[in-house]
């Protein structure tokens, strides 16, 4: 069980609106009531009638809050707050011990904020801020790599060990695993909402990453890529580790680049990943060992921990291929896949397989021949001719969210049996739609992402997928990405 709680830091234009705000966080060990957007601020009101302990914070528009009141009236703010019995007030350390510590140290969240990156002097900026005898030292930094994270985790065990409370995040896409893994960062808490960059929302923080279930024996996997932060692979392997019930958690893993994932697993123990754009090449060429669907794309989507070493595979084509075989009989058809990326490679090696007279159409002739090379497919004309092909595989990201009113192809070109849209979100692209309306049936790619998903989940946890759980966890997670 984690040690870490959960601090769901709420913002709010009026008091009352905050105070709603404040009770609607039944989820949370502790509120931080942000009172630097409330327009008709009264902090007595903000307070009263709490059932969380709460930490008041006002933080001011240089420190990254909206407070733009002057320096004096925040200290009036904070003061009220102190005598309205806020459990905590946070204060903004501005390297030397300020007035106010002293008399309400056992009272005060210090914080350091550091939007640029981590400071070379991170640790002693901890010492000086342990050193005013404060209750909790906060240092949020923005990571620009996941190894980042590793000095942030060192340095929050030694306190936590020490018996100190302290909370060292780093904020930004690389940071989310320092919230979610919070206990592995020594933190007393980790703060839920959207208050800064990489915050998780608590319901995701508390359902979906299981934090009050994580220990030290939880093992980690994650998707890397960049970014990654609006995936929706978290919400099926999550749900998946829960419904088979193990001890397990996958986490966005936004990496600057190979090398930086590499060097945070190993110091996470990461027992596996998956891999995403634009990673898919260079993992390939980083692993020894990877199945021959892999190797002859020159691509892997999936990252296993084999002791010291990593085993890598590729399931994009059998998730390319499992929804089109079970509901279409493809037999003598013509296909043109659209794009020559990895997505196309895996289309392409899929459709060949099958026995399927298949073209790449792209808009780079040397990637359309390169592509048809590792397939066996032929290169066709781009833009694609009319009446030459049954199934269209659109393989580029072309109206995606938020291009959701472009596609690949004009309507008119759409004369062909079946349109399969890679593209997954939204899940109904202008180009099914068009295509729908010309006559054709269609695909969407959520089924394909649905099915390699679960070759994965079943590659590394050994069981069978469980029924339904995926598919209603992505609808879940791409309902609220819509939100
Ligand atoms: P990629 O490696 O970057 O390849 C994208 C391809 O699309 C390239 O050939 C690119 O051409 C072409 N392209 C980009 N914009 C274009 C435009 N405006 N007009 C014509 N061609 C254009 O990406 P990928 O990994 O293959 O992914 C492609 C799409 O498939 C993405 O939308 C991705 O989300 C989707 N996908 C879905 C699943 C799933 O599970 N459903 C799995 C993998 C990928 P240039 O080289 O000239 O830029």
């Amino acid at each position: 069980m984690a040690q870490s709680q959960v601090c769901v830091t709420v913002r709010a234009t009026t008091t009352d609106q905050l105070r709603r705000r404040r009770d609607a966080a039944v989820e949370a060990d502790l509120v931080e009531l942000r009172v630097d957007g409330v327009e008709d601020l009264d902090v007595s009101g903000a307070l009263k009638g709490r059932s969380k302990p709460a930490i008041v914070t006002c933080r001011t528009v240089q420190d990254g809050g909206s407070f733009d009141g002057g320096e004096e009236a925040r200290r009036r703010i904070i003061a009220e707050a102190l005598k309205c019995g806020a459990e905590y007030v946070d204060i903004e350390w501005n390297g030397s011990p300020d007035p106010r510590i002293t008399k309400h140290r056992n009272r005060i969240v210090l914080s350091s904020h550091d939007f640029s990156g981590r400071p070379s002097d991170l640790a002693d900026r901890y010492f000086a801020m342990r050193a005013t005898g404060v209750a909790v030292v906060k240092l949020a930094v923005k990571a620009k790599s996941l190894m980042d994270l590793v000095p942030l985790a060192d340095l929050g065990c030694r306190a936590r060990r020490d018996g100190e409370q302290a909370v060292i995040i780093g904020m930004g896409g690389p940071g989310v695993a320092s919230r979610i893994l919070a206990d592995r960062f020594g933190a007393c808490w980790s703060y839920a909402g959207d208050a800064a960059p990489g915050q998780v929302d608590p319901d995701r923080l508390i359902r979906e990453f299981r934090f009050r279930e994580l220990s030290d024996s939880t093992e980690v996997y994650g998707v890397l890529g960049k970014p990654v932060i609006h995936s929706l692979s978290p919400a099926m392997h999550n749900a998946g580790f829960r419904a088979i019930s193990k001890d397990a958690v996958y986490l966005p893993l936004e990496a600057a680049d190979v090398d930086d994932f590499f060097g945070f697993a190993d110091a996470f123990k990461i027992s596996g990943a998956s891999v995403t754009a634009p990673f898919k090449e260079e993992v390939h060429s980083r692993v020894r060992e990877s199945d021959p669907i892999g190797k002859r794309i020159g691509a892997v989507n999936t990252l296993q921990r084999v002791q010291n070493n990593w085993r890598a595979m590729n399931c994009d084509v059998d998730g390319f291929l499992e929804p089109l075989l079970s509901r279409f009989t493809i037999d003598g058809w013509r296909a043109t896949v659209v794009g020559a990326g990895g997505a196309a490679k895996a289309a392409s090696v899929g459709l060949v397989e099958s026995g399927v007279l298949t073209k790449i159409c792209a808009r780079r002739q040397d990637k359309a021949e390169e592509a048809a090379r590792v397939s066996g497919a032929t290169v066709g004309g781009f833009p694609v001719e009319p009446n030459s092909w049954d199934l269209l595989v659109n393989a580029t990201p072309v109206g995606m969210t938020p291009q959701v009113n472009e596609s690949p192809l004009p309507a008119s070109s759409l004369d062909g049996r079946l349109v399969y849209d890679l593209v997954y979100n939204p899940s109904r692209t202008l180009l099914l739609k068009e295509a729908t309306k010309r006559g054709c049936r269609t695909l969407g790619g959520l089924e394909m992402l649905v099915a390699q998903a679960k070759r994965q989940f079943e590659w590394w946890t050994g069981v069978q997928a469980p029924n339904s759980v995926f598919e209603t966890a992505v609808k879940n997670g791409l309902a609220s990405i819509a939100e």
